[in-house]
């Protein structure tokens, strides 16, 4: 129902709620707005992307409506320029955002689904490390997602990618659940490090040899870097403090694979057929998942759930969006 004096709008890709500059550019003309509150008129606006996506421009209508006829005309047509490119593929994290633990995140289904419905490429991005690639694809299934395998990437297997690819012989410091994807790899006489979340592991004899391998000029490979994450009680370290120890130690940098890493946002955003600036990364990380993907020139949504803490806020780059949880991102 439209109230006089109220101000509705609807935007053709993502709903109500949308994005950076794009909300900007579709509020109601202030002079539209004063004559139409003068009258006592209702008045909105609707706005049309008539181009593909990644175009700049959008034709945005600004109507007034009388008490008897409705609409009585169209004030304003606008061709505006964007400033920020229109969305195309929309990359989900998984833990912390659709799920948290063994709890679906309310409404994370109809999101995704909802997105697939407007058409939106969807990927799902993870950094998980104590769960293989299966694994991860099952807890997807299990709680309802419409996911194919094509459409998951994990940190692990842009780990190992890279080891293949390499040739190296990794010493490997990973979680006993992600073991069997590493274990068509020659780790004899290792020539490369490669260390992710794998808990207890993570001792001083373990990390003391990844120095020692990184010290003989050994390159290392961190499984994501992320600081924390939300455990079942209570935040946990993740495995970025440990990365950074062994390349502290050894005064190497670590190659990251997984998010921030831009090469692993690079490859996502390769899988589409959109360009960076197209995508939108949604995740709980203000630094690994918002502030990763906009320094690899994606768009960044952060949600207040999973490991959110109030102030991530003011650690996310400037434009990024921010939102109570994934199931508010078409509403
Ligand atoms: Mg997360």
């Amino acid at each position: 129902m439209v109230v006089p004096g109220a101000v509705t709008s609807s935007v053709g890709i993502l709903g109500e709620r949308t994005f950076g500059e794009l909300r900007g550019a579709v509020k109601v003309n202030p002079v539209t707005r004063r004559l139409a509150m003068e009258k006592g008129w209702q008045f909105g606006t609707t706005a049309w992307f008539l181009l593909p996506a990644g175009a700049l421009f959008a034709l945005v209508v600004e109507w007034v409506w009388s008490d008897s006829t409705a609409p009585v005309c169209a004030l304003t047509i606008v061709i505006k320029n964007m400033g920020k490119q229109t969305i195309g593929a929309i990359l989900f994290d998984l833990s912390g955002v659709l799920y948290v633990d063994n709890d679906l995140v309310e409404g994370a289904v109809e999101t995704v689904a909802e997105a697939r419905k407007r058409g939106l490429t969807v990927r799902f991005v993870t950094n998980t490390a104590t769960r293989g690639f299966e694994e991860i694809m099952g807890r997807l299934h299990g709680f309802g997602f419409d996911a194919a395998e094509e459409e998951l990437f994990t940190a692990p297997a842009a780990a190992k990618q890279l080891i293949v690819k390499k040739g190296w012989r990794p010493y490997c410091l990973i979680h006993d659940a992600i073991k069997p994807d590493f274990a068509d790899l020659d780790q004899n006489d290792p020539n490369c490090v490669v260390i992710g979340d794998a808990r207890d592991e993570l001792n001083y004899e373990s990390l003391n040899k990844a120095f020692r391998v990184c010290q003989d000029g050994a390159p290392l490979i961190g499984i994501g870097m992320n600081r924390y994450f939300e455990g079942p009680d209570g935040l946990q370290m993740d495995a970025g403090p440990f990365i950074r120890a062994v390349a502290w130690a050894s005064n190497i940098e670590p190659i990251v694979m997984g998010k921030p890493g831009g090469a692993f946002f690079d490859e996502v955003v390769a899988s589409t057929s959109f360009a960076p600036g197209e995508c939108l990364m949604i995740g709980d990380d203000a630094e690994a998942d918002v502030g990763g993907a906009m320094h690899a020139g994606l768009q960044g949504c952060l949600v207040r759930t999973g490991k959110f803490q109030p102030g991530d806020e003011q650690v996310i780059p400037e434009g990024a969006e921010v939102i109570d949880s994934v199931a508010d991102l078409f509403s």
